[in-house]
């Protein structure tokens, strides 16, 4: 097993063997493709990749200590470049003639100039095209790392030129132990429904459990049963709340709004978004998530102009019911 640093991604056992050797060896490729869903572990063995190609120790490269490892694993080496648009539904042609330009300057202060392409399933044709010709004849300093949730994401051509490393879901024995380190406060049970939503993918199951701490409880319902279509799940979590004060049901109603207006950009092809709001995003159309999104937010209005908790509950029975 190579050094230290490899320890940061869970499982994967036997991808960690076959890259621990290609490290001691040196035989490093020159183009990796790193799949998995989100949550998998695509981003820390990109940066294990790029480590082991900086690390200046002689031995159980990337050692995780040397100047070189550590500002990789920082993510401050000069020579780690990200290409992406962040915010951008794909990454453009143009960019990828920008970083193509790029490297053919020689590295800053590194042994090579690594290129990492965070959402590489986010480049059309053209730009796959323009990076597949300075994958095939690179500089011998140059690499890239490319990040996907598929292989089949990417044309035959580019699959053709790079390593495929494709990552596996962890055993819930590892997953369960290693939310418990991150997550000590929180019930097990908590820690094994977030376990089972993620697939066995750690990243996931994090996500859930950060995210559900930060929103409400009724805000998890409600999310739950309006990606169901659950019509009475939905009048059951109404009713009681038409006692509650008009402060506590204002920022719940705008809550709710936030989240389907992250489902309305799950729809529209951004990543990056809630768990919560990709079920919906997943289960119900965009007209749907709008009207239920116009709806709470008049319910706040109204909230706001006077009109009682009990009645603001009530039209939005009738208003959500719309959709359902
Ligand atoms: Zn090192």
């Amino acid at each position: 097993m190579g050094g230290e640093a490899m320890q940061a991604l869970l499982g994967n056992e036997g991808l960690k063997a076959g890259l621990a050797s290609a490290f001691s060896s040196g035989k490093l490729s020159h183009c990796y493709l790193i799949t998995g869903p989100v949550g998998s572990g695509r981003h820390t063995l990109a940066a294990i990749l790029a480590a082991a190609m900086e690390c200046t120790a002689g031995s159980r490269r990337p050692c995780g200590v040397c100047l070189a490892c550590r500002k990789v694993l920082d993510q401050v080496h000069p020579d780690v470049i990200t290409v992406d648009e962040p915010g951008k539904k794909t990454v453009s042609v143009e960019t990828v003639r920008r970083a193509r330009a790029d490297v053919y300057i020689r590295p800053n202060e590194g042994l090579r100039k690594i290129y990492v392409f965070p959402r590489a399933m986010d480049m059309n044709a053209a730009a796959q095209n323009a990076l597949l010709k300075v994958i095939e004849e690179p500089p011998d300093y140059a690499a890239f790392l490319l990040l996907a949730e598929s292989a089949e994401q990417l044309l035959p051509t580019i699959r053709s030129r790079a390593v495929l490393l494709r990552l596996s879901p962890l055993s819930e024995t590892v997953g369960l132990e290693a939310l418990k380190r991150r997550f000590p406060d929180r019930p097990v049970e908590a820690l094994r429904d977030a376990w089972t939503r993620s697939g066995g993918f750690l990243g996931q199951a994090e996500a859930i459990l950060t995210e559900h701490a930060a929103l409400a409880p009724e805000t998890l319902r409600f999310a739950d049963c309006f990606a169901r279509r659950d019509r009475l799940g939905l009048t059951e979590l109404l009713v009681p709340m038409e006692r509650m004060k008009r402060e506590q049901l204002q920022p719940l109603l705008l809550q709710w709004a936030e989240i389907l207006h992250q489902a309305m950009l799950v729809r529209a092809g951004l990543t990056g978004a809630w768990e919560t709001a990709r079920q919906i995003g997943h289960s119900r159309t965009t007209a749907d998530a709008l009207h239920a999104q116009q709806s709470l937010r008049r319910g706040a209005e109204l909230l706001g102009g006077n009109v009682s908790p009990g009645a603001v509950c009530g039209a939005l029975q009738v208003w959500l019911d719309e959709t359902n």
